[in-house]
């Protein structure tokens, strides 16, 4: 009998949702990662392609119960980059051979915010043309927000859908925050001609293996282009973190469960881009390199100006608060090297997925 592995290895979307379920507890976790890994491979080759992070404002008009720049969140210090500061970062990204560049703060709309963007998203498209690939991920704004930002120079956007379970969605948020205006941000964004991403947290409370199969077949029937998860981590400071218990074990389940969605989607979805999540190297200092080994081809390494990074933290634990770019540039590349991968420097890194659509 054909094994699940080898089933899933063979060709996209061949799994029902039991198998994924099954995939997702699969016994032999190293078996699991190996399979992910040999199908990345496949679809885009031992490279990996870089995204220069700019975390560039903290302010927030929701409040997600489990993240710590929350806008209930007052023992936060909350900061804005300018337009200079946000162009600078990018242009050194770019300088930096990093091929694209991810802007991502807290969700603001108005006209003041989407003019702000549209102006940083224009400068940077002048400066470094379509050599640079630009994401944005800023939350959910109407379609035509999007429309300029695209317009502007932006082709990709990432908008997590925390969880495919609107149930589980209304238990971690405030009642006036909804799962199906999320879900039709992503259709706009599609419609606006973005490649889209999206993704889920793992090891939420009360989130079932179920759930997290459910996940995967959401990606799959939303046609996602990329997949950007992470390991739910709590803080303290939040309604959802404060109560519960850490530990070392904690961690160590967290991450397993992490790259084990990783791997089931790598084996389920084949094509993607799927980001190894910084969240993974706040649970492990090697979490990046294993979710690599797992089936993600993606990294961001964070190039915001040192003075805001420890005013950006979503969860406890937050890695490389006090290095600068340069410095993870340069350990990166090792780290990588070390697994047997390469950067992908000076290339966009675009999605397979969206390619193959095309
Ligand atoms: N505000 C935008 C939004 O929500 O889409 C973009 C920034 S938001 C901080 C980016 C992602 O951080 C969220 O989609 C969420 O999945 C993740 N995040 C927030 N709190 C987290 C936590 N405690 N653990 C892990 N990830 C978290
Ligand atoms: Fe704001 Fe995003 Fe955090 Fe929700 S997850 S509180 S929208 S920054």
């Amino acid at each position: 009998m054909t094994s699940l592995l080898d089933k899933a290895t063979e060709r996209p979307h061949a799994l029902t949702h039991r198998e994924l379920a099954e995939l997702l507890a699969w016994p032999d976790a190293d078996g699991l990662f190996k399979a992910a890994y040999a199908v990345k491979c496949r679809s885009s080759g031992r490279r990996v392609a870089f995204r220069g992070l700019i975390e560039f404002g903290n302010v927030c008009e929701k409040d997600c119960f489990y993240c710590g720049i929350r806008k209930g969140n007052d023992k936060v210090r909350r900061f804005h980059m300018t337009a200079d500061e946000i162009v600078r970062a990018a242009e050194w990204a770019h300088k930096a051979g990093y091929g694209s560049v991810v802007l991502q703060s807290g969700e603001l709309t108005g006209e003041t915010n989407a003019a702000f963007v549209e102006d940083v998203v224009r400068r940077i498209h002048a400066a470094a043309g379509d050599a640079l690939g630009i994401t944005l991920s800023l939350g959910e704004q109407s379609e035509e927000t999007y429309r300029r930002w695209r317009k502007a120079g932006a082709h990709r956007y990432l908008l997590r859908i925390e969880t495919s379970n609107p149930e589980l969605y209304a238990r971690l948020h405030p009642s006036d925050h909804s799962w199906e205006r999320r879900r039709d941000c992503l259709r706009a964004l599609r419609r606006c001609g973005y490649q889209v991403g999206s993704g889920v947290m793992a090891g939420l409370p009360g989130q079932t293996t179920d759930d997290l199969a459910a996940d995967i077949e959401f990606f799959a029937s939303e046609d996602l282009d990329m997949i950007g998860m992470g390991p739910y981590i709590p803080h303290p400071d939040t309604p959802l973190g404060k109560d519960i218990p850490w530990s070392p074990e904690a961690a160590k389940e967290r991450l397993e469960l992490g790259l084990r969605m990783i791997a089931a989607t790598r084996l389920h979805l084949h094509d993607v881009n799927i980001a190894a999540a910084t969240a993974l190297q706040a649970l492990d200092p090697t979490g990046r390199e294993k979710g690599l080994l797992a089936g993600a081809n993606v990294m961001m390494p964070n190039v915001t100006d040192n003075q805001y990074r420890a005013d950006y933290q979503l969860y406890a634990g937050k890695p490389c608060l006090d290095e600068n770019a340069a410095i993870c540039r340069t350990c990166l590349e090792r780290r990588i090297a070390a697994i047997g991968e390469e950067v992908m420097w000076n290339e966009r890194g675009d999605s397979p997925h969206w390619r193959n659509r095309k």
